[in-house]
């Protein structure tokens, strides 16, 4: 996992952003002062020495090198302008078509992550309170915790609504395979609740002392592994194309694979009830080792699965800052053509 997911340089995109964005007014103004080219703008290097006509701070001291010349040092500190650039420009930004909803883009893929992630909680609790009750003689039944779970679901659905068409650039396959990703929650949220509301209220005990119904609970809880399966992969290249707009995704120091490592989580656990619904149909002869086998495979996918979801919550929660404002492209701190002959005009 990305340990060192720059703070120090994000801050100084932010810091960049900020001021940036502050300074539109005094940069229209000082418009004027940059018509009289200075001198080096007019020999053989003017393609190359050109001036910085944005707001860009200095990676080393934070000094406005706004009118430098890209191939100067700053005056403040001496570090070179261009390793500044180097440092904060993301050379894709200009090509990425901007979100026509950046803060609610921002939002609904957290919602959609942290949705999830307290739906999976809820079924620990459950699963603890399990074990507490068989184990310490507990009494305590979170009958609340399948609720939570549920609803959260519901936020899950409301958050991957708003990842099907964020920006003009995704075609209608794309949008139609995303679409088909969030209504593939309807049947998740009805198993959802049959296996946790209904089996496990009538069988309060479903891991440590499974009842009759236990093979139909085993292939319901397949079922939602499937359908988690076909949600993520309908809504991941949606949610690793937001993940890609951002520079320190490409530059890999976010994940992009950990969607990837929860469905083959997923594959674990349901591989682990698999092991559950043979092991009843046919009869081995050694059942109770099947049955730990069993329950060690789904405890261990499930682990994964969890770890992986707390993963994306994370990488979504440092996305969030990074799609509520668009990256910081060349053309934001140098003067494009257009421009130019704008302002020649
Ligand atoms: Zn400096």
């Amino acid at each position: 996992m990305r340990v060192e997911f720059g703070s120090m340089r994000y801050a100084d995109v932010s810091s960049f952003h900020g001021l940036r964005d502050d300074d539109m007014d005094s940069q229209t103004d000082s418009k004027d002062h940059h018509i009289p080219a200075p001198p080096y703008q007019s020999d053989s290097g003017e393609a190359i020495a050109r001036q910085l006509t944005g707001q860009l701070h200095c990676i080393g001291c934070g000094y406005n090198l706004h009118g430098l010349s890209i191939r100067s040092n700053c005056s403040e500190c001496g570090i070179p302008v261009r390793a500044t650039i180097l440092g904060i420009v993301d050379p894709h930004a200009d090509e990425l078509s901007s979100l026509f909803k950046p803060r609610l883009t921002a939002i609904g893929l957290n919602l959609w992550s942290i949705g999830a992630m307290i739906a999976v909680v809820m079924i620990w609790v459950l699963r603890c309170a399990e074990v507490l009750r068989e184990f310490a003689g507990t009494t305590w039944t979170p009958t609340l915790a399948p609720w939570i779970g549920l609803g959260a679901l519901g936020v899950s659905l409301i958050g991957a609504l708003t990842l099907i068409r964020p920006h003009k650039q995704i075609n209608r396959m794309e949008a139609i395979r995303t679409a088909i990703g969030v209504s593939l929650y309807a049947p998740l949220m009805v198993v959802y609740n049959s296996v946790y509301l209904g089996y496990d209220a009538v069988s309060p005990s479903p891991m440590l002392d499974p009842g009759s119904s236990t093979v139909e609970r085993s292939v319901l809880r397949i079922a939602i592994f499937v359908i988690a399966a076909g949600i993520i992969w309908s809504i991941r290249p949606q949610a690793v194309g937001l993940a890609v707009r951002s520079v320190v995704v490409r530059t890999g120091r976010v994940d992009r694979q950990s969607l990837l490592a929860v469905l083959a989580s997923l594959g674990v656990a349901a591989f682990g009830d698999i092991i559950h619904v043979l092991g009843s149909l046919i009869a081995f002869g050694f059942d109770d080792v099947l049955s730990i086998v069993s329950i060690a495979v789904i405890a261990l996918g499930s682990a994964l699965f969890t770890v992986g979801m707390v993963n994306i919550c994370l990488d979504t929660i440092r996305l969030y800052p990074i799609l509520k404002r668009p990256g910081v492209g060349l053309s934001d701190i140098f003067e494009t053509n257009q421009q130019k002959s704008q302002r020649i005009e």
